[in-house]
């Protein structure tokens, strides 16, 4: 065995190696030779007789790309899968391993191709990006030795240098690096189905990455000065954010935002940073590298309770690197490859509509509930989506590629063969289906006895004006209103709003748009309205009830409205009224706003959501008031249930044709029919064909959908007969059960209906 004795060669200096490497990078030379040339210098600088690269490639294999020792002829010859050999085991684990004796770890393996069997002492250390090792730096020598911490520290920083060499695309393909795993595992986690629909891409991290130009200081005491003004700053932006917001002591947001500066402080991820300026990296890269070491440390933990602290600290360190690169984190689209699944740990509507969505195939949310306004927007745009999948950003790393299976709610994360071949079928099946229904699209809603139903779409945080346009489509059912309140920092202006109303008239100059007044509030927070903290925001301060304790928000937008209309037809709805004072009250509003607008819309027609249930027993003095109502089941099932209808844990606990929904609907279809008003529905459940069915059994005849629901709406409504079907629901609603939809969906297969 040979005897072992510790660091004795000498090492060139951390500063001037990094310096000989980065001139080498500088070079005008292809990324073959500068990396020839970058494991010379180590070599060199190690005193070692060998310095080797390998980098990853698909199918997880590490190929030797470089070396300065090892035989030229195994270069680009001798690959290992990930896991195999030390070098394997460096790429699978993400960890380091500094051995005197090589030969004696169990992992060990040699390639007689390269000649490494003379040497003894082995250091190899992972080549990282976003935590997923894509190659490795090794280091061997004749004599057995262990390498000094010091030394182990150069080369983790070196390895930070080549990474970026590694990604540019010029040695592997970067598509080639995006597929490969890095030894990271498959995993298959589940959530909640938010939009229908399978994908199967490359993810896309909704937190991009920040591009670091310069790796290697110029001047150690400059960069650690910079280091230290970023935490200030930081420190600075948190004082300043909890100052202006003025919470109050032991509120949440506030705990939060303490904890985080807590962390700035934290000794352990300073000094790793200041090491790692100190060894001759820029502010950035020490803090880009230290925030690789941890994510590839996350993703070998277990412990939930170290990775949410390993997860702030990744927050942090962004926040730092924007302030050190000087710009804001923004998605850039022609980074972003041609399709895409999004993951993202929470998405505003906004923030969505931020992404070009003809490439997104997918979008998976660690939160989110399926009737929540980001869901909402995925629906309208047709994007498949999950939402409830815990740690998804953490488990996901950006180009891994990622199955998402909305109908089985299921997200599988790098999977392996066997599993991609098997979704492959299943989005192919899913596809058929779809051109099925896509071919319906164009036909009228008509059912197989005659009877016309009024199909619309539901739009305004996304409108696809097109699938408006189509045959069989009336118009708009539910313009919702709030995302000019939700996207600004202030109330938008009355100009501002009457631009984008008029522009929803000029697009569509012959459908009819019911626009509802704004219904902020609950999930939708506008937080320059200091509503305060409410323990159940959906039952709190929102939507009318807002616009009649600040009337003059209110009247703002009737009169955007009222000019918007300008000589056309306007038809008004208010959400959330619980009694018929208040409806009284709006409408006195906008009549004083219609007396003093110059211009005057041709028709004003004017209804409520029916969504708060205490509204179902005021129906006989409602009626006589108004032009029309809209039944909006998503939160008149919360409130007659009493089940939140953003919480996942209760998602399945009421079954939307539950007996008491469907009775609740007719009746109000009865009362309605009393006073000639017009019916429709716009709650989501609508867009669910056998939700659909029973509610033209009972009797709703316009229902108001997202434009991807049209498809499989219409080939059920082609499919049917409806004088049959009313006598089966009649029955049906006699059920003391709490669904009826066994029985519903025995019946639609019974007689052919495509639901
Ligand atoms: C509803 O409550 O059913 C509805 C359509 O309104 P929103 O989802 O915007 O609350
Ligand atoms: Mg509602």
């Amino acid at each position: 065995m040979p005897s072992i004795s510790n660091a004795k060669v000498q090492t060139s200096s951390p500063l001037i190696l990094l310096r000989l490497i980065r001139d080498v990078m500088a070079q005008a030379a292809s990324a073959q030779a500068r990396l020839d040339q970058v494991v010379a210098v180590i070599a060199e600088g190690f005193a070692s007789e060998v310095c080797s690269v390998y980098l990853l490639r698909a199918g997880d294999i590490l190929e030797l790309y470089a070396s300065k020792g090892l035989l030229a002829t195994s270069v680009h010859k001798t690959r290992l899968g990930v896991g195999r050999g030390l070098v394997g085991d460096i790429a699978a684990s993400a960890e380091v391993l500094n051995l005197a004796d090589a030969a004696t770890h169990p992992k060990f393996e040699y390639r007689p191709e390269t000649g490494e069997e003379i040497y003894a002492s082995f250091a190899g250390v992972p080549i990282l990006q976003r935590g997923k090792a894509i190659g490795v730096l090794v280091v061997q020598g004749k004599e057995a030795r262990a390498y000094t911490p010091d030394q182990m520290e150069v080369l983790q920083t070196v390895a930070m240098v080549l990474s970026e060499l590694a990604m540019s695309g010029q040695l592997v393909d970067s598509q080639e690096i995006k597929t490969a795993t890095g030894g990271l595992v498959a995993e298959q986690v589940s959530g909640m189905r938010l939009s229908p629909g399978i994908a199967k891409a490359p993810a896309v991290l909704h937190q991009p990455q920040q591009v670091i130009i310069n790796y290697v200081a110029s001047d150690t005491d400059y960069e650690k000065e910079r280091f230290g003004d970023a935490i200030r700053s930081l420190q600075e932006q948190f004082d300043h954010y909890i100052e202006s917001s003025g919470l109050p002591e032991g509120d949440e947001q506030r705990e939060l935002i303490e904890a985080y500066m807590m962390f700035t402080q934290d000794r352990g991820w300073n000094n790793r940073i200041a090491e790692a300026i100190a060894s001759g990296l820029t502010a950035e890269a020490g803090v880009k590298k230290v925030q690789e070491e941890l994510r590839a440390k996350m993703s070998q933990m277990a412990s939930p309770y170290i990775k949410e602290r390993i997860q702030d600290l990744e927050d942090l360190s962004n926040h730092l690197l924007q302030i050190l690169l000087g710009k804001p984190v923004v998605p850039v689209g022609s980074e972003l490859p041609e399709e895409y699944i999004l993951v993202a740990r929470a998405l505003g509507p906004a923030e969505l509509l931020d992404y070009d969505h003809k490439r997104i195939r997918g979008l998976i949310l660690e939160e989110g509930s399926t009737t929540a306004h980001t869901a909402v927007i995925a629906r309208a745009m047709d994007i498949p989506a999950i939402g409830k999948v815990e740690k998804a950003t953490s488990l996901i790393q950006p180009g891994d590629m990622v199955i998402l299976d909305a109908e089985g709610a299921n997200v599988y994360i790098r999977p392996n063969d066997q599993v991609s071949q098997a979704m492959d079928v299943r989005i192919q099946q899913f596809a058929r289906a779809a051109a099925e229904y896509e071919s319906y699209r164009p036909l009228p809603a008509i059912t197989l006895d005659g009877t016309r139903i009024s199909l619309n779409i539901n739009a305004g945080l996304f409108v696809d004006t097109a699938s408006v346009q189509q045959e069989g489509i009336d118009g708009i059912g539910l313009y919702r209103t709030e995302l000019p309140y939700m996207t600004s920092d202030h109330f938008p202006e009355v100009e501002v709003q009457r631009q984008l109303y008029a522009g929803m008239y000029e697009q569509l100059p012959d459908k009819r748009i019911i626009f509802r007044s704004f219904d902020i509030g609950g999930d939708k927070k506008v937080p320059y309205l200091h509503a305060g903290e409410e323990e159940n925001p959906a039952m709190g301060w929102r939507a009318t009830r807002i616009g009649l304790d600040r009337p003059g928000i209110l009247r703002k937008q009737f009169r955007a409205l009222i000019e918007a209309a300008d000589g056309k037809p306007l038809h008004l709805l208010l959400p959330f009224i619980a009694q018929v004072s208040e409806f009284d009250a709006a409408k006195e509003l906008l009549m004083q706003e219609m007396a003093q607008c110059k211009t005057k819309p041709s028709v004003l027609k004017l209804g409520i959501m029916i969504e708060i249930p205490s509204i179902l027993w005021q129906l006989d003095d409602l009626m006589p008031r108004v032009d029309f109502v809209s039944i909006g089941s998503n939160d008149l099932m919360q409130f007659l249930f009493a089940c939140d209808r953003g919480a996942v844990h209760m998602a399945n606990s009421y079954d939307t044709l539950h007996p008491i929904m469907l009775r609740v609907v007719r009746s109000v279809l009865e009362k309605a029919a009393a006073h000639r008003v017009e019916v429709s529905f716009c709650g989501e459940m609508a867009r669910k064909p056998l939700d659909a069915l029973a509610l033209i059994g009972v009797g709703v005849r316009s229902v108001s959908v997202s434009a991807s629901a049209i498809g499989p709406l219409k080939a059920m409504i082609r499919s049917l007969n409806i004088a049959e079907l009313e006598k089966y629901m009649d029955y049906l609603l006699q059920s003391s059960e709490p669904s009826v939809r066994n029985w519903l969906q025995a019946y639609a297969n019974d007689h052919g209906i495509k639901a």
